[in-house]
């Protein structure tokens, strides 16, 4: 699920963001970057009516904020720039799931 669909969830189900595809799970709930987005969503007034105006700017928001938690793809993996979490790229239909040591 990508960014503009996880918002669009939250903002259905009244709660806060969930992790979304290709970011980091590890920093999206620890460093609280979830609930920051949240937290300027509404102070920017995003809604289900808006959302899609709002595309752009949320993307904005992500080059800016969300880019350092972005997964990078490396060899088999995608790595996290910020805490080198690395996650296995999974099999096309599944999930990403963290590498087992
Ligand atoms: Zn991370």
């Amino acid at each position: 699920m990508n960014l503009i669909e996880n918002i669009r969830k939250a903002l259905e189900h009244n709660s806060t963001v969930g992790t979304p595809e290709r970011y980091c799970p590890n920093c999206w709930g620890r460093q609280e970057y979830g609930g920051h987005l949240f937290e300027t969503i509404h102070k920017e007034k995003i809604d289900l009516s808006n959302l899609n105006e709002k595309k752009g700017w949320i993307q904005e928001y992500a080059a800016k904020h969300l880019s350092s938690i972005k997964l990078q793809k490396s060899g088999d993996n995608y790595v996290c720039q910020k805490c080198t979490l690395q996650l296995r790229i999974p099999q096309s239909g599944t999930k990403p799931t963290k590498t087992e040591f």
